[in-house]
């Protein structure tokens, strides 16, 4: 994390957390954590809850843990925590020796809800889920008690304890809290807290029936572990009561205070494990790392750089609305640090040839060029160039409109670091589709200058086709047609939404030196966009794989300088 991540404007979260160190509480300690459930890949919506609990912990001189929230032994896999480790690292947050499973405290936890049992606040019940909620009331009005709520804490004890042991099927019977069935609050009319799943668990094996739920057992985790804030999304805070009413009813030994944030959504994706397993499991992209994605593994595919990850997250700071981020904000934020960081290269994505006549037949010339005028310390590298070359068939028009300045027949443009050209004639096949450019070049323009000071308006990028190299290109889009793909109507297929155009594969020439780049290279080609050599395809000396990460345009950029608000 940079100087200014560390120093960013405070948010309410610091305010509050400045607040509490005022008041001397946890005897000034602040420690943050990161508690994924490991049932599915981290998406940019993680990273912003990473992003904010390992900056607050750095800012205030704390600490920052990792912890898998492995409680429910049913979906979760050891794939999927070794990708968060992988993610959370590359994102640059460091949990240094502290990484943590849930289920490394389920003793801890088991003897928390005994001493509820004894102290006569946490009962079993033989209820079912259904009959359950035929008792507990609705939103208006009060629930009833369940029959099982008088049992004594000796009773309760014994059952809990068999429970443990494995005498009953799974539903037979779950640990409530004992607190208050008329409550208001719906999440307060005694919540299970315990529940028997006769599953085996991918940390603890088959060692325990009993599970404890989400709402008994994140509040002790967090206080287990010496947590003083406990950072989660808004969807929480209704159960905040009940992390309150854990903390207080337990003798945990730190008294950590859970403080809710809104989520991240982002426009054209969606972010529910749900929706993105279904994608992945259904074949509708191409694995949790497809770079159409929005989750970490597929940024870094694609060659989106953590710190245009950590850009945008405190861009986007925290706030207590729910709202809708446009991913035109987060596209900016990668282009922003490519343009900084991409060294540049030449590629010709749909090539037509250019010859120039009075150039010698068999000369090859090297010539010098930047690697990225945003950083002279980047150097420069030498590209060959010759008699034949491949330009974008774009960047010719035999008729051009006024406001083209690009080549034209009798025109005079400047191919980047090479030499002025003019056109001189085209040749065509039979229907008529231009085959060849014949241009002529001013040798005493040589680099792209004229001596003379003569002015061209349009400057183009080129390859020379005897040393260009063929390579594939994946050129990505958004994943989804609508903006907001939770707002889709009624009775419609989240699925019908889809962006055909999402990914297209094409062939095309880049220059000789990106044969031998390593995977995960990044360049910016020039007036195209910033591409990334296939981290898992690319081999070098074999035919080139490029992921485009973006293109240059920048729609978020025009828009803030049309609205006048300036870019971020
Ligand atoms: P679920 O609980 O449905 O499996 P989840 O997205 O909440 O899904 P977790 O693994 O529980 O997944 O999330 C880990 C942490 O990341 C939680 O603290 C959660 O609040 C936070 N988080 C999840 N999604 C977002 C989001 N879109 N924006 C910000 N933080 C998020
Ligand atoms: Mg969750």
């Amino acid at each position: 994390m940079s100087e200014n991540e560390v120093n960013a404007p405070a948010n309410f979260i610091h305010e509050i957390i400045a607040g509490d160190l005022a008041e001397g509480k946890n005897g000034g300690k602040v420690v943050t954590r990161f508690p994924p459930e490991p049932n599915g890949y981290l998406h940019i919506g993680h990273a912003k809850s990473i992003c904010l609990n390992y900056g607050t912990a750095v800012k205030f001189g704390g600490k920052f843990n990792l912890r898998m929230d492995d409680t429910n032994p049913v979906k979760e896999d050891t794939e999927y925590v070794e990708s968060i480790l992988e993610d959370v690292k590359w994102l640059g947050a460091d949990w240094e020796d502290r990484f943590y499973h849930a289920s490394d405290y389920f003793e801890q936890m088991y003897g928390y809800a005994e001493q509820l049992i004894r102290d006569g606040k946490a009962y079993v019940c033989d209820l079912s889920e259904e009959e359950f909620k035929n008792i507990r009331g609705t939103l208006t009005e009060p629930g009833r008690p369940s029959p099982y709520r008088d049992r004594t804490p000796e009773e309760n004890l014994d059952l809990f304890r068999r429970m443990r042991a494995g005498e009953f099927p799974d539903g037979a019977k779950v640990l409530r809290a004992k607190i208050d069935m008329s409550s208001p609050n719906i999440h307060m009319r005694d919540p299970a807290i315990y529940r028997i799943r006769h599953a085996d668990h991918h940390n603890t094996g088959n060692k325990w029936c009993v599970y404890p739920l989400y709402d008994f057992a994140h509040p002790l985790e967090d206080a287990v572990e010496g947590v003083t804030h406990s950072i989660c999304t808004l969807e929480f805070e209704i159960h905040r009561p009940l992390y309150d009413w854990i903390i207080q009813n337990v003798d945990t030994p730190s008294k950590p205070r859970q403080i809710e944030f809104a989520r991240l959504n982002l426009s054209y994706t969606v972010m529910s494990k749900r929706k993105l397993l279904e994608l992945v499991k259904n074949g509708y992209v191409d694995g949790w790392d497809d770079p159409r994605m929005p989750t970490v593994c597929a940024f870094r595919r694609r060659g989106v750089t953590p710190q245009a990850i950590r850009d945008f997250c405190e861009i986007i700071g925290v706030t207590k609305f729910n709202s809708l981020t446009d991913i035109a904000l987060l596209e900016h934020c990668i282009r922003n640090d490519l343009n900084r960081t991409s060294l540049r290269a030449m590629a010709v994505m749909n090539p037509v040839k250019l010859i120039i006549d009075n150039y010698p037949e068999g000369q090859v010339e090297e010539l010098e060029t930047v690697n990225n005028p945003e950083d002279p310390s980047a150097g420069t590298r030498n590209i060959p160039f010759s008699k034949v070359l491949y330009i974008e068939r774009d960047d010719f028009m035999e008729d051009p409109p006024k406001k083209f300045f690009r080549l034209a027949p009798g025109r005079e443009v400047r191919l980047r670091s090479a030499y002025f050209v003019t056109c001189v004639s085209v040749v065509k096949d039979a229907s008529g589709v231009i085959q060849e450019i014949h241009c002529t070049y001013d040798p005493a323009t040589r680099g792209g200058d004229s001596p003379d000071g003569r002015k061209v308006k349009g400057t183009i990028h080129w390859l020379s086709a005897a040393h260009a190299v063929k390579a594939e290109a994946r050129l990505y889009d958004r994943l989804f047609t609508v903006e907001d793909v939770s707002a889709i109507p009624e009775g419609a297929n989240y699925l019908d939404y889809l962006n055909p155009e999402s990914k297209k594969v094409v062939e095309c020439f880049v220059e000789p030196s990106l044969a031998e780049c390593e995977p995960g290279a990044r360049r910016q080609f020039e007036r195209i966009g910033y591409f990334c050599a296939d981290p898992k395809d690319h081999v070098p000396g074999k035919r080139p794989v490029f992921n485009r990460t973006a293109a240059l345009k920048d729609s978020w950029a025009r828009e803030m300088a049309k609205t006048g608000k300036g870019a971020v």
